[in-house]
């Protein structure tokens, strides 16, 4: 039986972004490029957990010259697994950063809290994440990995 890769929502809700600055679904138009990753509309400072058993591997900056917005890297901490999780957008909790990097996250636990993309552009913008998975190393679409935490 196939043992199919299965990412519980960071967010309480699975809802893609789409909003007059674009569409969040992966492959979407971005002026020269498509879009690598899907938009998860999240609420205001809504709490986020790990889509899957991972430990942190990294913080993430969405934007070089802007320190305000974060991210972080999850690896899968399945062996059997070469995932990778990258989420934009959000203050990775400290307690898993510092004091426990090295710690396996299990799915479902609290991993940071939202913040608001949309303050960066205007209020036309959803305010959502923005996920990337990567399988062995090469992006593909999250979507049909997302399983609701509802
Ligand atoms: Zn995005």
């Amino acid at each position: 039986m196939e043992n199919k890769l299965k990412l519980l929502s960071p967010t309480e809700r699975i809802d893609i972004r789409s909003d007059p600055w674009g569409d969040g679904h992966f492959g979407a138009p971005r002026g020269d490029h498509t879009h690598k990753g899907i938009d998860l509309r999240v609420y205001h400072r809504e709490a986020l957990v790990a889509p899957l058993i991972c430990r942190v591997k990294r913080i993430a900056w969405p934007y070089r010259y802007q320190g305000k917005y974060m991210g972080i890297v999850l690896r899968s901490a399945n062996e059997a697994r070469n995932a990778e999780i990258k989420i934009f957008y959000m203050v990775p909790d400290e307690t898993k950063l510092w004091t426990k990097s090295h710690q396996v996250l299990l799915q479902g636990e609290l991993i940071g809290m939202a913040q608001n993309i949309s303050e960066k552009y205007d209020y036309r913008m959803l305010s959502h994440i923005h996920l990337e998975l990567r399988i062995d190393g090469k992006l593909v679409d999250p979507e049909p990995y997302l399983i609701d935490r509802g």
